[in-house]
């Protein structure tokens, strides 16, 4: 926790269970990964991790809130993308808790293929709620996973809080089903190809046009799923890197217009946002200013 991390649980090194990898590939085979084509890949290693680290034992689940709390944010932009590029930030604490520890491991920090979420559910944090993301209970989901492959054995291995990964929790809620602008989310789960936060940063190429109208609240990911859960905390992240500079939280609709190159390598140093490049994150902010002017004109 002193290093900024919120959650923290432990599980063995094996094999995912059969049924959510069968899952997960019924739900590649389907095309709703859009053009994440490498979520196709490395099955194998996805499937079980021990062949990630030769002699795995372990695997350590954690969790590190991004929630902004009541601080002020960019509504354009997701949560998770105001302030520094997690996967640095995160890396470099987990080397100092491996140091701490005093013992080898392997990283990993969302750019592994390992089934996060599975293990996070495995070492007992939360489960998959309707939206997809990890839920944990009292915080939400406004959280980066990360996890540690160890080849020690621990003396003692956390459970689950349920006895399958998805929905459990959730309930009767479907508040993020009913949340989502585009239909993404259904009982069958995400289907990328729809999603806003997909399009506006992994998608190249032209934004489809049954987005443009949804994009009215923002230009760089979609964050209405996780902030219609219940479950999401008021507490903000401890971690100072997850908060917006002042240089972003001034940015007007105007000075999104006219952002030059130099402006946003500036801005965006050491940010996650670099994904959808200057040129998506430009094709974004003037499809989000067509749908502002044209509600405009139809207000008058
Ligand atoms: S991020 Fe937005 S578009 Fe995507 S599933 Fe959530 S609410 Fe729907
Ligand atoms: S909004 Fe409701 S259904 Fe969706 S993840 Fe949260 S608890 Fe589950």
């Amino acid at each position: 926790m002193s290093l900024g991390f919120s959650h923290c649980g432990l599980a063995p090194a094996e094999e995912v269970d059969e049924a959510y990898m069968h899952h997960y590939e019924q739900w590649l085979s389907e095309g709703r990964q859009a053009e994440m084509h490498y979520m196709e890949n490395h099955l194998a290693l996805r499937r079980d991790p021990r062949l990630l680290l030769p002699g795995a034992r372990t695997i350590v689940s954690l969790t590190m809130s991004y929630n902004p709390g009541e601080k002020p944010t960019q509504p354009a932009i997701a949560w998770y993308a105001q302030g520094r590029d997690y996967h640095d930030v995160i890396r470099q604490r987990l080397q100092i808790l491996l140091q701490v520890l005093g013992v080898e491991g392997r990283i990993c920090v969302d750019t592994a293929p390992v089934m996060e979420k599975y293990w996070a559910w495995r070492c007992g944090l939360g489960w998959i709620g309707r939206h997809t993301q990890l839920v944990v209970p009292r915080e939400g989901s406004a959280l980066f996973l990360a996890e540690l492959l160890l080849t020690q054995e621990a003396d003692r291995y956390d459970t689950p809080m349920y006895s399958r990964p998805y929905h459990e929790g959730c309930g009767h809620c479907r508040r993020c089903i009913e949340a989502c602008p585009t239909s993404a989310l259904s009982d069958e789960g995400i289907d990328a190809r729809r999603c806003l936060s997909y399009l506006t940063i992994e998608h190249r190429g032209p934004l489809p046009n049954e987005s443009y109208r949804h994009l009215s609240e923002c230009f760089y990911g979609c964050d209405r799923c996780l902030r219609a859960c219940p479950h999401l905390s008021h507490e903000a992240t401890p971690v100072a890197d997850f908060i917006p500079s002042d240089e972003l939280l001034a940015m007007s609709p105007g000075d999104w217009l006219q952002l030059s190159p130099v402006q946003y390598q500036s801005l965006f140093r050491g940010s996650a946002v670099k994904r959808a490049k200057y040129e998506g994150l430009m094709r974004n902010i003037q499809a989000n200013n067509l749908v502002h002017k044209s509600l405009h004109e139809s207000d008058n």
